[in-house]
């Protein structure tokens, strides 16, 4: 039996990048994966490809998050497609893990509109996922927060979307003390810099620059992020709850 056989699970940003390696993570296991994405349709049903051809299952749900009633067609999107696929609604696995990323605008030059807008994406989207879907998670379920090892260290440039993470680790505290009586665990998942595929990652300058901020002097792969989210959602990892777990391969280490 794999560990996630039985249940399903929602990653919101898996067209590309971490999210898209943790949506195929959880469906290698056994999840029927709902793959949410924004503008990236084709890699969206991309991703559901590379699962299916794996042996897994998967559908893709659009919504574009952080605009007037996003939280209510991702969650029409959702509910069609478990039902499409289970006869049911249940939702075991969330994971909050689209976000709008910035390469640096310093202090002095971010705009209202900019801070509105990560705000609106990285802090008030998911919360307001996470309220809907324990709508549909029972006993049991997970809610996994991805966040940044920015939270962690100062880094000027990156001063909203740092704080917007930093509010949603705060979401993780706070929703792992009230949903244990229903064994819910919340967790928030940091990674470091990892190669998500984006041209910005391709420049040698930037690779070599960027491997040096690890421990293991490398740039973090996408699986080495999912790989984690994948055994916070198992069964196993009940005792884990309310936990900032360190995914930067150690660049927080000094
Ligand atoms: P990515 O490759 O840029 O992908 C971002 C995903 O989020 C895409 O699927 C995108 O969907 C979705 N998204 C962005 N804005 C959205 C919006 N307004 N509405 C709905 N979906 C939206 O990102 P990544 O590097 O894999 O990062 C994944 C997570 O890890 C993020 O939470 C990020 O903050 C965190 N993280 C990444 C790194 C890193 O070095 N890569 C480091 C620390 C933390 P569409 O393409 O369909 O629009």
């Amino acid at each position: 039996m794999s560990k996630l056989s039985g249940k399903t699970a929602l990653v919101t940003g898996s067209s590309r990048g971490i999210g898209r390696a943790t949506a195929i993570a959880l469906a290698r296991e056994g999840a029927l994966v709902a793959v949410h994405y924004a503008r990236s349709q084709q890699a969206a049903q991309e991703t559901v490809a590379l699962i299916e051809k794996d042996g897994g299952r998967a559908f893709t749900v659009h919504a574009e998050l952080g605009v007037p009633g996003d939280i209510d067609q991702l969650f029409s999107g959702l509910e069609a497609g478990l039902k499409q696929h289970t006869g049911q609604t249940t939702l075991n696995i969330l994971v909050n893990n689209a976000a709008e990323t910035s390469t640096g605008t310093a202090p002095e030059d971010l705009s209202v509109e900019e801070f509105d807008k990560m705000f609106a994406v990285n802090a008030k989207a998911p919360f307001f996922i996470a309220q809907r879907a324990l709508e549909l998670i029972p006993d049991g379920g997970r809610i996994i927060n991805i966040s940044s090892g920015l939270t962690r260290v100062a880094a000027p440039s990156q001063i909203v979307y740092s704080m917007t993470k930093g509010a949603l680790e705060q979401l993780t505290l706070h929703l792992a003390r009230h949903l244990a009586p229903r064994e819910i665990t919340v967790n928030t998942v940091a990674p470091g810099t990892t190669d998500n595929g984006h041209e910005f990652w391709k420049i040698p300058e930037v690779r070599e620059q960027m491997s040096q901020t690890t421990a293991f002097k490398r740039l973090g792969d996408t699986k080495d992020i999912a790989n984690v989210v994948a055994f916070i959602a198992a069964d196993e990892a009940l005792w884990i709850t309310g936990a900032f777990i360190d995914v930067t391969g150690g660049s927080l280490l000094g």
